[in-house]
């Protein structure tokens, strides 16, 4: 039997940083949603009892460091399954990007194995599992708009934002996520986005509310180091996005557009010095 599951991206309308916590992790404030660019995994039962990861992509590690494998060999263990398995994954989501693809292939292959496996573990216990994976996995399992606390897998499920137009944006270069984090200096933070008015703004249902409380104090990180990522930021401002920000640690932009004659002007206007440009809908 093959079954399949859609692993999509993410993206933070709002990530604060409050602190540096003892156990070297960051205390967060996220509002994460998902997007409608995704991976596809396609997951097999194989004849005897090991882990095969393949990709079309040939830029991800394909042994025990990616993600997919890390989901089922902990589920194996947890759930002593003495089967193996065939993950194929089909990459759309860019790497690195801070879209959270790897953590959403660990999250997808985490519901996919429950049910080929028909081990019937609950959503909770699934994302308690996808805690030991990273902090962004438990909110991939779920899917969803989220207040994400703690390091970001402590969730509270909110309303969706209003529906819009998301343009992302990728420049050619990596970010990695924990190298942002480890520049990140709390007390250097020049202004930190108001939870309480996204909030807001998401509860009213308001576009323009969101575009206007949109924040990621990790900006201040990505942008100094990578000034081509403000240039972006500032291109989309400028061809007409209603709200603009980096995801994640970046180096991804994404742009939230109300209206869809604006965004062939928007994608034209990126793709002419960035080749990765994706227009997608919320997923809501
Ligand atoms: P986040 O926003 O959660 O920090 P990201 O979008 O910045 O994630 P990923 O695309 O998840 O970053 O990739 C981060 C690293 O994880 C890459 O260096 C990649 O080699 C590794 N990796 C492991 N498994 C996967 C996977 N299934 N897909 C993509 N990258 C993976």
């Amino acid at each position: 039997m093959k079954i399949y599951e859609k692993a999509p991206a993410k993206i933070n309308l709002l990530l604060d940083v409050l602190r540096k916590r003892q156990d070297g992790y960051h205390e967060v404030e996220m509002i994460m949603t998902m997007v409608d660019l995704a991976d596809r995994l396609e997951m097999e039962e194989l004849g005897r009892d090991a882990i095969i990861i393949s990709s079309q992509a040939g830029y991800i590690p394909l042994d025990e460091k990616n993600l997919a494998f890390q989901a089922a060999r902990l589920i194996k263990e947890r759930y002593d399954v003495r089967k193996g398995v065939y993950i194929h994954l089909d990459k759309k989501i860019p790497v690195a990007a801070g879209l959270a693809g790897g953590s959403s292939d660990a999250a997808a292959a985490l519901r996919g194995l429950n049910r080929l496996w028909k081990l019937n573990i609950p959503t909770s216990e699934l994302c308690r599992l996808g805690a030991e994976l990273g902090s962004d996995v438990p909110f991939c399992v779920t899917g969803g708009t989220a207040l994400a606390t703690g390091r970001g897998e402590v969730l509270q499920h909110i309303d969706n934002p209003p529906q819009c137009w998301v343009v992302l944006a990728k420049p050619p270069i990596n970010v990695s996520t924990a190298d942002v984090y480890g520049r990140f200096r709390a007390d250097e933070v020049r202004r930190h986005p108001s939870l309480s008015g996204m909030m807001n703004a998401i509860k009213q249902g308001s576009l323009h509310g969101v575009c206007s409380e949109l924040g990621n104090v990790l900006e201040d990180v990505t942008l100094s180091l990578y000034p081509q990522v403000m240039q972006l930021k500032e291109s989309m401002q400028r061809l007409g996005a209603d709200g603009v920000l980096m995801s994640g640690s970046g180096p991804t932009v994404f742009g939230l557009v109300s209206k869809e004659a604006k965004l062939a002007r928007i994608y034209n206007g990126l793709r002419g010095f960035c080749k990765e440009v994706y227009v997608v809908r919320m997923l809501t």
